[in-house]
């Protein structure tokens, strides 16, 4: 395993994310979509470092690539408990790859009644993308590279690495 970001490189942008958007968020009560399962490392580290008023909630959803760009390419696993509409939600992704995920959740939350509609994300991929949407705010840019850790998994394994790293392509070849 290549180690790319160490505990300590994470925990220094996640701080850094955290106090970035607090800023833009002023005296905003954020709702922080929490997109399962990769997302979850990441949002219980970046909502202790937030300092000031959050609520919090799950989603979970598939992403079929086939289709281009319609909410259709995605089905909802796990919907949220809580209103969106008038709320100023912000969706906390572990990576952005080809940016279907978030496109389509987007698109859900504003058709919904959402007032605001942001995205912080750990990693952005810009070489996966094949849908366009940003998140507006990005802890590390990566390469185009299958990376595992801090919530990542392959096949299920890996999650709970306290660093984000390259698999050896051995491992899945
Ligand atoms: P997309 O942007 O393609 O809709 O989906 C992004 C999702 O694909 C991420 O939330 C993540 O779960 C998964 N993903 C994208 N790139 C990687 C990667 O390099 N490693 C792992 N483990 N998952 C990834
Ligand atoms: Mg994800
Ligand atoms: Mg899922």
């Amino acid at each position: 395993m290549k180690v790319l970001y160490s505990a300590q490189d994470i925990d220094a942008t996640v701080r850094r994310l955290a106090a970035t958007v607090h800023d833009d968020y002023a005296d905003a009560k954020p709702l922080c979509v929490c997109v399962l399962k990769g997302a979850v490392v990441f949002m219980t580290d970046f909502i202790r470092a937030y300092d000031d008023y959050l609520e919090i909630d799950f989603m979970d959803v598939s992403s079929y690539y086939g289709g281009t760009e319609s909410t259709g390419d995605v089905r909802i696993d796990k919907d949220l408990d809580t209103s969106v509409k008038g709320r100023d939600v912000l969706i906390v992704e572990d990576i952005v790859d080809t940016g279907t995920t978030l496109k389509a959740l987007k698109a859900l939350f504003a058709h919904r009644g959402a007032r605001s509609v942001k995205i912080v994300a750990l990693l952005d991929k810009p070489a996966g993308r094949t849908v366009d949407v940003q998140a507006d705010y990005v802890g590390e840019t990566v390469p185009g590279e299958f990376l595992v850790g801090y919530g990542l998994d392959y096949k299920g394994l890996y999650r709970n690495l306290p660093y984000v790293g390259v698999l050896k392509p051995e491992v899945y070849k």
